[in-house]
Protein backbone atom coordinates (compact mmCIF):
# COMPACT_ATOMS: atom_id res chain seq x y z
CA UNK A 1 0.00 0.00 0.00
CA UNK A 2 2.76 2.23 1.11
CA UNK A 3 4.97 1.85 -2.06
CA UNK A 4 1.20 2.81 -4.57
CA UNK A 5 0.91 5.92 -2.82
CA UNK A 6 4.39 6.76 -2.68
CA UNK A 7 3.86 6.14 -7.10
CA UNK A 8 1.51 8.47 -6.85
CA UNK A 9 3.11 11.67 -5.31
CA UNK A 10 5.91 13.42 -6.89
CA UNK A 11 7.73 13.72 -3.70
CA UNK A 12 11.58 14.93 -2.64
CA UNK A 13 13.71 12.08 -0.83
CA UNK A 14 13.11 13.52 2.46
CA UNK A 15 9.12 13.89 2.10
CA UNK A 16 8.61 10.35 0.85
CA UNK A 17 11.07 8.95 4.56
CA UNK A 18 8.21 11.27 6.53
CA UNK A 19 5.63 9.79 3.72
CA UNK A 20 6.69 6.37 4.49
CA UNK A 21 7.04 7.20 8.30
CA UNK A 22 3.49 8.08 8.51
CA UNK A 23 2.12 5.85 6.71
CA UNK A 24 3.99 3.19 8.56
CA UNK A 25 2.64 4.41 11.71
CA UNK A 26 -1.12 3.95 10.34
CA UNK A 27 -0.50 1.11 8.81
CA UNK A 28 0.94 -0.72 12.35
CA UNK A 29 -2.06 1.35 14.07
CA UNK A 30 -4.30 -0.30 11.64
CA UNK A 31 -2.78 -3.80 12.67
CA UNK A 32 -2.95 -3.51 16.19
CA UNK A 33 -6.50 -2.20 15.65
CA UNK A 34 -7.11 -5.53 13.31
CA UNK A 35 -6.00 -7.71 16.05
CA UNK A 36 -8.09 -6.31 19.03
CA UNK A 37 -11.05 -7.14 16.59
CA UNK A 38 -9.67 -10.81 15.35
CA UNK A 39 -10.30 -11.03 19.61
CA UNK A 40 -13.90 -10.15 18.69
CA UNK A 41 -14.37 -13.35 16.08
CA UNK A 42 -17.22 -14.82 16.81
CA UNK A 43 -16.40 -18.38 18.75
CA UNK A 44 -18.02 -21.66 17.72
CA UNK A 45 -22.05 -21.21 18.79
CA UNK A 46 -22.44 -23.67 21.04
CA UNK A 47 -26.28 -23.72 21.96
CA UNK A 48 -28.93 -26.27 22.49
CA UNK A 49 -31.03 -26.25 18.12
CA UNK A 50 -33.87 -24.57 19.96
CA UNK A 51 -32.49 -21.54 21.71
CA UNK A 52 -30.40 -21.12 18.64
CA UNK A 53 -33.53 -20.11 16.95
CA UNK A 54 -35.53 -18.02 20.00
CA UNK A 55 -32.93 -16.61 21.53
CA UNK A 56 -31.57 -13.05 20.34
CA UNK A 57 -28.88 -12.74 18.05
CA UNK A 58 -26.91 -10.40 20.53
CA UNK A 59 -27.09 -13.02 23.23
CA UNK A 60 -26.05 -16.00 21.01
CA UNK A 61 -22.30 -15.66 21.64
CA UNK A 62 -22.28 -14.76 25.35
CA UNK A 63 -24.54 -17.07 26.25
CA UNK A 64 -22.94 -19.94 24.17
CA UNK A 65 -19.48 -18.71 25.61
CA UNK A 66 -20.78 -18.87 29.38
CA UNK A 67 -22.93 -22.04 29.59
CA UNK A 68 -21.91 -24.65 26.86
CA UNK A 69 -18.95 -26.34 26.07
CA UNK A 70 -18.42 -29.17 22.85
CA UNK A 71 -17.53 -33.02 24.57
CA UNK A 72 -14.65 -33.76 23.43
CA UNK A 73 -15.61 -37.66 24.05
CA UNK A 74 -19.06 -37.70 22.61
CA UNK A 75 -18.64 -34.64 20.59
CA UNK A 76 -21.83 -33.00 21.91
CA UNK A 77 -22.68 -29.69 22.89
CA UNK A 78 -23.09 -29.70 26.16
CA UNK A 79 -24.70 -27.20 29.38
CA UNK A 80 -22.33 -26.77 32.07
CA UNK A 81 -24.43 -27.26 35.17
CA UNK A 82 -21.22 -26.93 37.25
CA UNK A 83 -21.34 -23.06 36.69
CA UNK A 84 -25.08 -22.61 38.06
CA UNK A 85 -24.33 -20.90 41.35
CA UNK A 86 -27.16 -18.17 40.88
CA UNK A 87 -30.28 -17.68 38.95
CA UNK A 88 -29.79 -14.36 37.26
CA UNK A 89 -26.43 -14.12 34.86
CA UNK A 90 -25.55 -10.69 33.06
CA UNK A 91 -24.07 -10.50 29.73
CA UNK A 92 -20.42 -9.03 29.73
CA UNK A 93 -19.94 -5.19 29.87
CA UNK A 94 -19.06 -3.42 26.88
CA UNK A 95 -15.14 -2.68 27.98
CA UNK A 96 -14.14 0.94 28.59
CA UNK A 97 -10.52 0.68 27.68
CA UNK A 98 -9.73 3.49 25.20
CA UNK A 99 -8.25 1.15 22.64
CA UNK A 100 -10.95 -1.19 22.71
CA UNK A 101 -13.39 -1.60 19.70
CA UNK A 102 -16.77 -3.58 21.36
CA UNK A 103 -19.42 -4.84 19.03
CA UNK A 104 -22.85 -3.64 19.00
CA UNK A 105 -23.67 -6.34 20.44
CA UNK A 106 -22.44 -5.35 23.84
CA UNK A 107 -24.71 -2.40 24.41
CA UNK A 108 -28.07 -4.41 23.40
CA UNK A 109 -27.62 -8.07 24.97
CA UNK A 110 -30.18 -9.33 27.42
CA UNK A 111 -29.98 -10.36 31.57
CA UNK A 112 -30.87 -14.17 31.24
CA UNK A 113 -33.44 -15.79 34.11
CA UNK A 114 -32.20 -19.52 34.52
CA UNK A 115 -35.51 -21.16 36.51
CA UNK A 116 -34.16 -24.31 37.34
CA UNK A 117 -36.15 -25.08 41.09
CA UNK A 118 -34.85 -28.80 40.71
CA UNK A 119 -31.41 -28.42 40.07
CA UNK A 120 -30.93 -24.99 42.11
CA UNK A 121 -33.43 -25.65 44.56
CA UNK A 122 -33.44 -28.90 45.30
CA UNK A 123 -36.95 -29.28 45.46
CA UNK A 124 -38.95 -32.78 45.05
CA UNK A 125 -41.45 -31.99 42.47
CA UNK A 126 -44.55 -34.27 41.83
CA UNK A 127 -46.16 -35.27 38.05
CA UNK A 128 -49.54 -32.99 37.43
CA UNK A 129 -50.66 -35.42 34.96
CA UNK A 130 -53.00 -37.84 35.48
CA UNK A 131 -56.12 -39.20 34.36
CA UNK A 132 -60.03 -39.48 35.81
CA UNK A 133 -58.04 -41.86 38.49
CA UNK A 134 -56.21 -39.15 39.78
CA UNK A 135 -52.92 -37.48 39.62
CA UNK A 136 -50.14 -39.57 38.73
CA UNK A 137 -47.92 -38.34 41.49
CA UNK A 138 -44.40 -39.39 40.78
CA UNK A 139 -41.44 -37.96 41.08
CA UNK A 140 -39.64 -35.48 38.36
CA UNK A 141 -36.59 -35.75 37.38
CA UNK A 142 -34.92 -33.15 35.51
CA UNK A 143 -33.75 -33.90 31.93
CA UNK A 144 -32.02 -30.54 30.80
CA UNK A 145 -33.30 -27.62 29.46
CA UNK A 146 -35.90 -27.00 27.78
CA UNK A 147 -35.61 -25.71 23.74
CA UNK A 148 -37.92 -23.11 23.90
CA UNK A 149 -36.79 -19.48 25.93
CA UNK A 150 -39.07 -16.59 26.29
CA UNK A 151 -38.08 -12.53 26.50
CA UNK A 152 -40.04 -11.17 29.07
CA UNK A 153 -40.61 -7.24 29.20
CA UNK A 154 -39.13 -5.64 32.50
CA UNK A 155 -40.26 -2.06 33.65
CA UNK A 156 -37.23 -0.87 32.00
CA UNK A 157 -35.79 -3.62 30.10
CA UNK A 158 -36.60 -7.00 28.52
CA UNK A 159 -35.20 -10.12 29.66
CA UNK A 160 -34.18 -13.56 28.76
CA UNK A 161 -35.77 -16.44 30.35
CA UNK A 162 -35.09 -20.59 29.88
CA UNK A 163 -36.34 -23.42 32.34
CA UNK A 164 -35.48 -27.07 32.93
CA UNK A 165 -37.19 -29.43 31.57
CA UNK A 166 -38.47 -32.03 34.05
CA UNK A 167 -40.08 -35.65 33.56
CA UNK A 168 -42.10 -38.66 35.55
CA UNK A 169 -40.04 -41.22 36.62
CA UNK A 170 -43.39 -43.10 36.88
CA UNK A 171 -45.68 -42.34 33.62
CA UNK A 172 -42.50 -40.62 31.85
CA UNK A 173 -44.84 -37.30 30.80
CA UNK A 174 -42.52 -34.26 30.19
CA UNK A 175 -43.41 -30.70 31.99
CA UNK A 176 -41.43 -27.70 31.72
CA UNK A 177 -40.89 -26.05 34.76
CA UNK A 178 -42.25 -22.93 34.60
CA UNK A 179 -45.64 -24.45 33.70
CA UNK A 180 -48.33 -23.14 36.78
CA UNK A 181 -48.41 -26.33 38.27
CA UNK A 182 -45.13 -27.12 38.69
CA UNK A 183 -44.83 -23.68 40.44
CA UNK A 184 -47.51 -24.09 42.30
CA UNK A 185 -45.90 -27.12 44.02
CA UNK A 186 -43.07 -24.90 45.57
CA UNK A 187 -42.78 -22.96 49.00
CA UNK A 188 -44.07 -19.29 49.32
CA UNK A 189 -40.06 -18.34 49.60
CA UNK A 190 -39.47 -20.03 46.09
CA UNK A 191 -42.64 -18.94 44.43
CA UNK A 192 -41.78 -15.61 45.16
CA UNK A 193 -38.61 -15.75 43.22
CA UNK A 194 -40.25 -16.10 40.09
CA UNK A 195 -40.11 -13.77 38.34
CA UNK A 196 -42.63 -12.92 35.62
CA UNK A 197 -46.45 -13.85 34.93
CA UNK A 198 -46.34 -16.22 31.63
CA UNK A 199 -48.92 -16.89 29.49
CA UNK A 200 -49.01 -18.82 26.00
CA UNK A 201 -48.68 -15.35 23.98
CA UNK A 202 -47.01 -12.77 26.64
CA UNK A 203 -44.96 -12.65 29.27
CA UNK A 204 -44.90 -9.82 32.17
CA UNK A 205 -42.21 -9.00 34.90
CA UNK A 206 -43.64 -9.21 38.23
CA UNK A 207 -42.74 -5.01 38.91
CA UNK A 208 -44.89 -4.66 35.67
CA UNK A 209 -47.38 -6.41 37.06
CA UNK A 210 -47.19 -4.75 40.28
CA UNK A 211 -47.26 -1.32 38.40
CA UNK A 212 -50.36 -1.95 36.52
CA UNK A 213 -52.39 -2.91 39.75
CA UNK A 214 -51.79 0.44 40.99
CA UNK A 215 -53.75 1.73 38.58
CA UNK A 216 -56.14 4.54 39.14
CA UNK A 217 -56.51 8.52 38.81
CA UNK A 218 -53.30 9.65 36.72
CA UNK A 219 -51.75 5.97 36.79
CA UNK A 220 -54.00 4.74 33.58
CA UNK A 221 -52.25 1.76 31.58
CA UNK A 222 -51.50 3.58 28.35
CA UNK A 223 -49.57 5.94 30.83
CA UNK A 224 -47.58 2.60 31.80
CA UNK A 225 -47.23 1.99 28.23
CA UNK A 226 -45.74 5.29 27.78
CA UNK A 227 -43.22 4.82 30.47
CA UNK A 228 -42.21 1.54 29.36
CA UNK A 229 -41.87 2.72 26.35
CA UNK A 230 -39.76 5.78 26.80
ZN1 LIG B 1 -46.36 -38.94 35.81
Amino acid sequence: MICLLLSCTGTSAREDRDLVSVLEHIESTEMSDATEVSSEVPDELLLYQGWKSMLPEEDQQWISKTFFRRNPRTNKTEFHSDILIKLWHTPPPPSMASSARNKVDRYFSHRLFLWMPVNFGGVKLLCPHGSEFGKCGGVLTRVGFHQKTRMVLDVDSFYIIAAEYLQCSSCGAKVISWAHNIISQLDLDRQIVFPCILTAKFACGRKVVELLRQGGLGNSSSLLRRQLES
